[in-house]
Formats: C-alpha cells, sequence, structure tokens
C-alpha cells in the first residue's frame, strides 16, 4: 500500500514536461519511479486488475496481435453491465487494490458504458489507484467531460491517471503503427482534455506513450507546444522503441523488436496479475501476448467460477512451470518475463529502467 502511493507520487512529481525535459532530473527521477513499478509488480502483482472492458478496437497497430484475433472464432465485444457486476462481486472477495482499465487487445472508450464502469469501481473501498488506457481516437467532447465529472467525482483521489498510446508525431507514421488515420483527430482530443482539465484546476497524470520506428525522431519540445498549449502540469511522457519480438509479429524492417534474451527458470511476476476479459473470461496476466489468437493456455475461467477455482488454476500453471519446467505458450517467446523468484539484486532482468521507463 505505501509503496504504491509512493510510486503514485513519485509519478506526479516525475511526468511533468518540465521534469521530463530536465535531463539532470531525468536522471535521478526515471530510475527510481521504474524501480518503484518493479517492486510494486514484484510485490504486489496479486493485487493488480487489468480490467478489458472492450476487445474491440479501433486501430489496427503494427505491434499489437488484433488483427489476428479478429481472423479468430473469437468474439469480439463490449463487456456487460451483467458481466461488469459480476466481475465487482469478485474484486469485493479479494484484496485487489490497483484496477487499470487497460485492454488486452481493444480499446477502453468503445464501450459507451466505460464511465458507469469507473464510476462503480470508486465504491470498491479496497481499491485505491485506478488507471485508464487509451488510443484517445474516442476522447471526443463527450467523453472529455465524462472524464472531468469522473473526476470531480473522485473525491478519494483513487483516478491516478489515463494513459495514451500514440504512434509517432506526424500523419505518416502514426498511420504506419497504429494503422488508421487518426493523427490530427488523437493530437486534437489530447490537447482539448489538457484544456479542459487545467481550466477546471483538475490533478489526474496525462501520460502520452510514442511508439515509434527505430529511427525516428521525436521532438519533445513540439510535442509539448502542439499538445499542451495550455501548459497543464500534469502531463508526462514515455517513448517505445522497442516492440515484442514474438514470431507474428515481427512483420516490419522499419521496427526494432526485442530479443528474447531470458533465462525462464521460473515462473514469471505478470502470472500473478489478473485480467477480467470483455467476455467474461478470467485470465492470469494482462500483457498484449498473454492472449494469442487461439491460445487460452493462461485462461484462469469464467466470472461465473469461484475465486479458489480460479487461483487453483492459476498455482498449477505457476507450479508446473516452477517445477517441472512446463512453460506456457504464450511464454516461450515472451520478451516481457520478469523473473518471479531471484532477489531484485541478482535479477538478470536489470537495468529494469530499460525495459519499464525509457
Ligand atoms: S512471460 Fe510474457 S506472456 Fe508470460 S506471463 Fe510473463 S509477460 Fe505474460
Amino acid at each position: 500500500m505505501k509503496v504504491i502511493r509512493f510510486t503514485r507520487s513519485i509519478a506526479l512529481m516525475s511526468y511533468s514536461f518540465k521534469v521530463i525535459n530536465s535531463t539532470f532530473l531525468k536522471q535521478l527521477v526515471v530510475p527510481v519511479v521504474s524501480v518503484c513499478n518493479y517492486v510494486m509488480l514484484r510485490k504486489m502483482g496479486n493485487t493488480f486488475v487489468e480490467m478489458e472492458i472492450s476487445s474491440i478496437c479501433n486501430s489496427r497497430c503494427v505491434f499489437c496481435p488484433y488483427v489476428d484475433i479478429t481472423k479468430t472464432d473469437k468474439k469480439l465485444q463490449v463487456m456487460s453491465s451483467q458481466t461488469f457486476g459480476k466481475v465487482l462481486d469478485k474484486l469485493r472477495q479479494v484484496n485487489y487494490r490497483v484496477i487499470s482499465f487497460t485492454p488486452t487487445t481493444g480499446d477502453t472508450l468503445v464501450n459507451p458504458e466505460w464511465d458507469t464502469f469507473i464510476n462503480k469501481s470508486l465504491s470498491l473501498d479496497q481499491v485505491d489507484t485506478i488507471l485508464l488506457y487509451t488510443n484517445g481516437i474516442l476522447m471526443n467532447e463527450k467523453n472529455i467531460e465524462k472524464v472531468i465529472a469522473l473526476v470531480k467525482n473522485d473525491t478519494s483521489g483513487k483516478i491516478f491517471s489515463i494513459l495514451f498510446s500514440l504512434g509517432g508525431f506526424d500523419e505518416k507514421t502514426y498511420e504506419f503503427m497504429f494503422g488508421v488515420n487518426k493523427f490530427k483527430l488523437v493530437i486534437e482530443n489530447i490537447s482539448r482534455l489538457l484544456s479542459r482539465l487545467h481550466e477546471e484546476k483538475l490533478t489526474l497524470l496525462v501520460h502520452l506513450e510514442f511508439r515509434i520506428p527505430r529511427d525516428y525522431k521525436l521532438d519533445l519540445n513540439v510535442v509539448k507546444r502542439a499538445v499542451n498549449p495550455a501548459g497543464y502540469p500534469f502531463t508526462g511522457v514515455r517513448v517505445l522503441r522497442e516492440f515484442l519480438g514474438i514470431e507474428g509479429l515481427k512483420r516490419y524492417p522499419e521496427i526494432s523488436y526485442k530479443e528474447d534474451i531470458c533465462v525462464k527458470q521460473n515462473a514469471c511476476s505478470y502470472l500473478r496479475k489478473t485480467r477480467f476479459a470483455a467476455d467474461g473470461g478470467v485470465w492470469a496476466d494482462g500483457c498484449v501476448v498473454s492472449e494469442l489468437p487461439g491460445d487460452f493456455t493462461l485462461q484462469l475461467g469464467s466470472v461465473d467460477d469461484s475465486w479458489d477455482t480460479l487461483e487453483t488454476k492459476r498455482k498449477a500453471i505457476i507450479d508446473g512451470w516452477n517445477t517441472n519446467r512446463i512453460i506456457p505458450f504464450p511464454c516461450e517467446k515472451c520478451t516481457m518475463y520478469r523473473n518471479d523468484n531471484v532477489s531484485l539484486k541478482n535479477d538478470p532482468t536489470i537495468p529494469i529502467w530499460k525495459t519499464l521507463y525509457v
């Protein structure tokens, strides 16, 4: 709990454009944030939920298996309020504290009830942090006002951050990365949101994650001038130039893919996390590769199963890996692997700031 609060305060302080643009402060602060995030995952992964309220997406990102998933039998859908009610019942039974409205593949705002679901999540006593991830295509005026209303209604300060996923800072690169021609719209949407937050004097971390090709030059001063003319202070940037190097996703010479250099002796830390899928499925982990097209290895069950049943399945996956070296299919080639069973000091995945927060 204390680590979460500490991480939240550090993140809010650090991810302003002012700080991120200061090399000295960046060097000091970013590794601290990275360590906090890593410790949070390692020590508290089992308090972290990924909520996929839409498996339907309005982008076709080059780094995501979504396009391949659309070719399978999977029924893409938004989560119904009935299913969401069952999810909340599950969460009341366990000690979850962080809810990230982050679909594995899909966009949160595609579900028209997204704000109602977040409002309902605020009522869970044990939840103290709520995040929302989106590509921003649907962050139109109506949804901006929903954000404003949500943050005003959030008297306990649980809604921590909105994260926007972006691809480059020009139309051509954005279209290459996201597969749709929405660059101008997204920038206008984010800019309008920042102005409204500023006008209303609200505190919400608005975080931009740029996913860009290997040689792409991103000038953060240009970004700042275009996206945040209002000067809203609680904004941050993260730039990702390396993408998951799993087969099927390695298609483009312009993109750098992470190499799988990990020795996967022990189960991955991310298996402690839980994802509630739009169709009512419950999965271990919530990363984008945890549900590869047509693969259900990491599915624990559904919202209709008892929590004990779901945890028994999770334990079987983790024990199978630790004891018998049965590595789940999506994990075999996954470059996000985090060793769950070594001291932080000896972890081969360190330096972690190279993979978590760059
Ligand atoms: S190895 Fe990759 S797919 Fe497997 S649990 Fe870890 S992050 Fe998820």
